[in-house]
């Protein structure tokens, strides 16, 4: 596994992995890597000729408020890790690597970005959409694995490649979770002992959603009303949205589909944390 820090390098190594008929296949990440992110990588190692992780800490997709300085970066464990999982090349490039000083263009992302992550982060997902093409422009993959944990990103993502006509396959994949069905996230690590205990009535009241869902005496309103409550009723965690939406919208609809999703925001002490789960008629 080679692991390069320059967009040069990477352009030089991909252009002859190209041009032997190779393809490529993308894992954008900000490092800290757990089971989730690893099953990307497996995932790509399984779909594509040639695995390209990308670590990089992106600046512009966090406010000034948020945990930039103190997000966690154990680079050397994590290059273990990719080798490990079947990464061909980690480019680990710097902040001045991805943004020259004289930077004038971005990525502004619609409607899509306004409602939920977008609401409480402003500007969170313009800062992704432009990374995320920024990295496709240098990597040019075929495909590009992201997890489903980050709903609305995955489903921006989507909608940019769609609209900006960027020619690379979107594959989403299914969220990890710990035994106790906390979904693993970098962020996790600041969670004390009783913060976990707490956390993990997120992933339950989404279990719990789920099984309802297809139960006809359970309105969507009404699931929607639960879902709130039992959050609201949690000792030590402070909500910030649930609810169930359209999968490719993100809109409250008013009526059942085949398929919705339930997503949640929460803050358990400092940390924020984001967990979702589709709903369908047919389970
Ligand atoms: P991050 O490093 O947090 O930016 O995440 C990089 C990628 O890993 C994103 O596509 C995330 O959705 C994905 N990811 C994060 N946590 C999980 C998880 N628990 N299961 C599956 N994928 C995940």
């Amino acid at each position: 596994m080679q692991n390069v820090t320059t967009i040069s390098e990477v352009r030089q190594i991909l252009r002859e992995v190209r041009q032997s008929g190779k393809t490529i296949g993308c894992v954008p990440t900000m490092g800290a890597l757990h089971e989730g992110h690893l099953s990307l990588i497996e995932a790509a190692v399984e779909q594509s000729d040639f695995v390209v992780v990308t670590i990089f800490v992106n600046p512009t997709q966090f406010a000034p408020h948020e945990d930039l300085s103190k997000y966690p970066r154990p680079l050397e464990w994590d290059l273990k890790l990719c080798e490990e999982a079947g990464a061909s090349l980690v480019f680990n490039p710097s902040a001045e690597e991805m943004y020259g000083k004289d930077s004038q263009i971005s990525v502004t992302v619609g409607s899509l970005a306004d409602c939920w992550e977008g609401a409480s982060r402003p500007g969170h997902f313009d800062g992704v959409a432009t990374v995320v093409t920024k990295l496709f422009n240098v990597v040019q993959p075929d495909l590009a694995f992201f997890g489903a944990k980050d709903y609305q990103q995955q489903s921006i993502i989507r909608a940019m490649c769609r609209d900006l006509d960027i020619p690379v396959k979107i594959v989403t994949c299914p969220t990890i979770r710990e035994e106790s069905g906390l979904a693993l996230s970098s962020r996790n690590v600041y969670l004390s002992d009783q913060e976990r205990e707490i956390a993990v009535h997120i992933s339950q009241s989404l279990l719990r959603a789920k099984e309802r869902y297809p139960d006809v005496e359970w309105s969507l309103k009404q699931l929607r009303k639960t879902l709130r409550q039992e959050l609201n009723e949690t000792g030590g965690l402070e909500l910030d949205y649930a609810t169930i939406v359209d999968p490719t919208t993100l809109e409250e609809v008013s009526e059942k589909q085949d398929t919705m999703v339930a997503i949640i925001a929460a803050r358990v002490g400092t940390t924020r944390l984001i967990d979702n789960m589709e709903l369908s008629l047919r389970s």
